[in-house]
């Protein structure tokens, strides 16, 4: 497939698709989108773990135990649950001293409560043992902890201890980079590593809010609002087939 592949635009989609270099972007269309991205989402609600970095003042051991929990969870249900457990226990040693029912009950009904109480204990009880109580500040160390992978890794060192140097990963970072033509990438492990060349350092912090941010209210998994989409004219909708019905005159 040609690099410079130009596609129609999906019914409903006013805008033509842009041609795009995919996996090489134009440093300035995406200096584009991010300004604009950075613009439209001030004011949207935070993902579950800025709200809970705000309000725990970006404690690095309840970042790490909220992004554990928020795997595949509804942001409103981790809040919730990352709440109830920090109102009981909000240290590893406090953790590690709660029976596994306990955290169970408390962080219901997140998905796999069952397995995330495990691994929730035995980080806390790992840290405790091998860390002193403190979350280590590398990549390679997070992944040593029960239960948490690169993308809990990278957004604790970006959360929680301010890295300039990840770019954190999730589904919604993987699929709109895709479609804005920004990577070609099959996975998000892949898509993180491409994202490095593809886009200037000093955004990478900012990544994972804005393109998570503009996931949940506008580039859906399924039928993205390409219509209302500030960033239309720049992006190629790579992959969409379908778009969400427009909410421009809705009152
Ligand atoms: S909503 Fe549509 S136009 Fe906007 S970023 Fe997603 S795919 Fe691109």
């Amino acid at each position: 497939m040609s690099p410079r592949a130009a596609v129609a635009a999906p019914a409903g989609a006013a805008t033509p698709r842009p041609r795009v270099r995919v996996g090489r972007p134009d440093p300035a269309r995406v200096e584009r989108v991010l300004r604009e991205l950075a613009r439209q989402i001030d004011g949207m609600e935070l993902p579950a773990i800025e709200k809970i970095s705000e309000s725990q003042q970006t404690d690095p051991f309840q970042v790490l135990i909220a992004t554990l929990l928020s795997a595949r969870t509804q942001d409103a249900t981790t809040l919730a649950a990352s709440t109830r457990l920090f109102a009981k226990a909000r240290t590893p040693k406090a953790i590690a001293k709660l029976s596994l029912k306990d955290i169970e009950t408390l962080i219901y009904p997140v998905s796999f409560y069952r397995n995330k109480a495990r691994h929730v204990k035995a980080a806390a009880g790992r840290l405790l043992e091998v860390y002193g109580g403190r979350v280590p500040f590398t990549v390679d160390e997070l992944v040593t902890l029960p239960g948490v992978g690169r993308k809990t890794a990278t957004l604790t060192l970006i959360v929680a201890f301010g890295s300039r140097e990840h770019v954190c990963v999730d589904t919604h970072v993987h699929r709109i980079a895709n479609r804005l033509g920004w990577v070609k990438a099959a996975t998000p492990d892949e898509t993180e590593q491409a994202l490095y060349a593809a886009t200037d350092a000093r955004w990478w912090k900012y990544l994972n809010l804005y393109l998570v941010t503009w996931g949940q209210n506008c580039c859906r998994p399924v039928y993205p609002r390409c219509d209302d989409c500030a960033v239309v004219a720049d992006c190629p909708r790579l992959g969409v087939t379908k778009v969400g019905h427009s909410r421009k005159g809705d009152s």
